[in-house]
């Protein structure tokens, strides 16, 4: 590798991608510097995955409480209490261990950490504040940021960025989007005992997920008390005293203490001047790399939210490994996008992987369709009316598995084990010849005997 440069590597964002490109790069034998604008971690860590789901423990804690009094506890009436500011306060601590974490790592695989704002200034060098370093590659990590669509008020509105840090709850929260962060949201918020409103554009949220999915989900959601208004969206919002009054695309009106955007995330490039040498950007202003996140100049790579593929940490992950063996290993490795798995932690939650229902229909598969619909188990005692749903998506001809959906607890730790059978191409038979592990609600899976279509 040549020395004449300062770096072999530098990387444009400290987030899941790129402290994982910056340590494996390293470890072989790169000199790597990565610079960062913000916190260790990225999105993830810091306002994303995370503190996310420790907000979903918080919330879901209320719940687990109620249910203990049909175990035997008593939970006096109106003697529980809840302190969002000492929730807050220890996620921050959790998240400021886990920057320290990030730190450590990156200095022990001696990565150089830049704090600042980079830019580039030609295809080899990049500008952090005054300081400039040259690099013989350079790998833009830096991730998405959200976006609120543009509407009078737009200035009232929270992301999730600043939800992290909300310094009260508010009695009533409107929660705008219909896709993975608004029904977390949603989902977080009437749990902590904000009266909460989704406002979906469509017909039904969570586009792209199973139908039958996605049903189940809103009803479970309505069944927790979650205003869910589709086909509605907001129009413009004034701040009014200590409320907002927000108007809706039907003609009508919501007092509201907040509104929180979660109407997508962009990419994030402001201001590194990549257009200006050559690289190319996409219509929905992603940096346009090939399958081996290549742009459109020799030096310069890309990869994680900023490419547009799946927004996902695991995703990234899988990138910056490749990418690193490609620039410093023995470059083999691929990425494969398909059937991946994700979970949605509205409450209960999602897990799916592989093809949903349509999807398949689309691709000309002749179905099997098995779908199971039950009260977990738990809820028999706490009495909770709460419902799980599991389906099987499954080729006719081959017997292969194509898809499997859940919403009920824990459904995210259910599918991942569901994800290797299905990536290893696991047909229905062997899924009817595994046993169950009873007794549990991930036995479903094995146990759905006969096909509803
Ligand atoms: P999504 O793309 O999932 O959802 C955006 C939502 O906003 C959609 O319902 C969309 O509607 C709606 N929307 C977009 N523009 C407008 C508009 N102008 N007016 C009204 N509604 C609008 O984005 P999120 O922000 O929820 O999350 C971003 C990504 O982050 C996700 O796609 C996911 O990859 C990742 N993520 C993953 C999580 C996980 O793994 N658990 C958790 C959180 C985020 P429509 O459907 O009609 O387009």
């Amino acid at each position: 590798m040549s020395d004449k440069q300062d770096f072999d590597l530098i990387i444009i964002g400290a987030g899941s991608g790129g402290v994982r490109l910056a340590r494996m790069s390293a470890a072989k034998g790169a000199r790597v510097a990565v610079v960062e604008s913000r916190y260790l971690g990225g999105t993830c860590v810091n306002v994303g995955c995370v503190p996310k789901k420790l907000f979903v423990y918080g919330s879901h804690a209320g719940e687990d409480i109620e249910d203990a009094a049909g175990y035997g506890w008593n939970v006096p009436d109106g003697q529980v209490t809840f302190d969002w500011t000492r929730l807050v306060a220890n996620k921050n601590a959790e998240i400021e261990r886990l920057n320290g974490i990030y730190g450590r790592m990156l200095e022990n695989a001696g990565v150089t950490v830049i704090e600042g704002t980079a830019s580039l200034a030609d295809d080899h060098t990049v500008v952090v504040g005054d300081r400039s370093f040259t690099s013989k590659h350079i790998t833009v990590a830096t991730g998405s940021w959200p976006v609120v669509p543009e509407v009078p008020g737009k200035e009232c509105v929270l992301t999730s960025n600043e939800m992290f840090y909300l310094p009260q709850l508010p009695r009533q929260a409107v929660v705008w989007g219909g896709g993975y962060i608004a029904v977390e949201f949603a989902g977080i918020l009437a749990g902590l005992g904000v009266e909460t409103t989704l406002l979906y554009r469509g017909e039904l949220f969570l586009r792209g997920f199973d139908d039958d999915v996605r049903e189940f989900t809103a009803a479970e959601m309505r069944k927790k008390g979650i205003n869910l208004r589709f086909e509605v969206n907001i129009e413009s919002i004034e701040s009014e005293d200590a409320h907002y009054a927000v108007e809706l695309t039907d003609g009508s009106r919501l007092n509201t203490g907040l509104v929180m955007a979660a109407t997508g995330r962009r990419a994030l490039v402001d201001g590194l001047g990549l257009e200006q040498l050559g690289v190319q950007m996409s219509a929905s202003g992603h940096v346009v790399v090939d399958d081996q996140f290549q742009t459109a100049v020799p030096s310069i790579t890309a990869l994680g939210d900023v490419i547009g593929t799946p927004q996902l940490t695991p995703v990234a992950l899988a990138q910056g490994m490749v990418l690193s063996r490609r620039l410093f290993g023995d470059g083999k490795g691929e990425m494969d996008y398909s059937s991946i798995p994700t979970a949605v932690f509205c409450q209960p939650n999602i897990g799916t992987v592989g093809l949903t229902e349509a999807e398949a229909r689309e691709a000309g598969h002749k179905l099997r369709i098995y779908r199971s619909e039950f009260k977990p188990m738990k809820h028999t005692l706490s009495g909770r009316d709460e419902r799980a749903l599991m389906k099987l998506i499954v080729d006719d001809e081959s017997d292969r598995v194509l898809g499997a959906h859940m919403v009920g607890p824990d459904a995210g730790e259910i599918t991942q084990g569901i994800a290797v059978a299905i990536k290893a191409g696991a047909t229905k038979a062997q899924f009817d010849s595994t046993m169950g592990i009873h007794p549990t609600s991930a036995e479903e899976f094995v146990t759905m005997r006969n096909p509803v279509a």
